[in-house]
């Protein structure tokens, strides 16, 4: 479902990935973790062309992202993108977030379009808030707002970055709740996160990526949990500040 082959990638003469090489198989859920700065965020929009790479290959479900002709508003549509800050539409009720994308992405009839949100809406649980404000819900109710407004566009794909990190703790929970339930009805996800109880109920993979974005591990979740004798001095110095 995702592919990256050789994929390095600089801030002007910072380099910020190194080399990488990682597949995601379609109901994979990848986590990916290390320290801040380490290119994270930087990987998981290099996914859906939000950021350009200077060398390597991008593949989404046969879409070559890297090859300058593919059409990327129709790719980015494929690709669900949850962030840190969950960027709704602050003048936008409930639903009319849920619908617009659909609508003018998508081309969908607007009745089509918020049958099809509020059904994501039930989903993440939110039904009774369908006409209020952004404004008027719990950061965790926003996050899920965000969620259900990427699951709308029938994505092929999910990616998550940090979704939980901006929230009050109390919160944290519904949202991974949501991100579980998604998780065992199959979708594909690729979630930078650094909730290992998350990780260790759901991953299929966990990737470390260090400073530098350098990928130093990409094991499963038994492997990367179980063996810690198998890991890199880096990736057990990151696990032990965090576990
Ligand atoms: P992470 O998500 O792991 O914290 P990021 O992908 O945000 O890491 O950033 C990786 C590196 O790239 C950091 O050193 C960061 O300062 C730098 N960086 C991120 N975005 C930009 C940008 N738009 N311009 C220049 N440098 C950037
Ligand atoms: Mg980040």
């Amino acid at each position: 479902m995702i592919e990256l082959k050789n994929v390095s990638k600089w801030y002007g003469a910072i380099q910020v990935l190194n080399d990488c090489n990682l597949s995601v198989d379609k109901g994979d859920v990848v986590v990916v973790c290390g320290p801040s700065g380490s290119g994270k965020s930087t990987l998981i929009k290099t996914i859906n062309a939000l950021e350009p790479v200077q060398k390597g290959e991008i593949v989404v479900n046969g879409t070559v992202v890297t090859d300058p002709r593919t059409d990327l508003p129709k790719l980015r549509s494929q690709v669900g993108m949850v962030f840190q800050h969950f960027e709704l539409f602050p003048h936008l009720s409930v639903t009319e977030n849920l619908t617009i994308a659909q609508v003018k992405v998508l081309g969908r009839k607007l009745d089509d379009a918020r049958a099809r949100g509020l059904k994501m809406l039930d989903r993440v649980g939110l039904m009774a808030h369908k006409d209020k404000f952004p404004g008027q819900l719990s950061g965790g109710q926003q996050q899920r707002v965000a969620i259900a407004r990427a699951l709308s566009m029938d994505p092929i794909v999910m990616l998550f970055d940090e979704p939980t990190s901006a929230l009050d703790p109390e919160m944290v929970g519904e949202v991974l709740d949501v991100m579980v339930k998604l998780a065992s009805e199959g979708m594909t996800m690729m979630v930078v996160t650094h909730e290992m109880g998350f990780a260790r109920k759901v991953a299929s993979r966990v990737i470390f990526i260090d400073v530098g974005g350098h990928i130093l591990e990409d094991c499963g979740k038994e492997e990367f949990f179980g063996h810690p004798e198998n890991r890199q001095p880096r990736t057990k110095d990151f696990l032990s500040k965090i576990l």
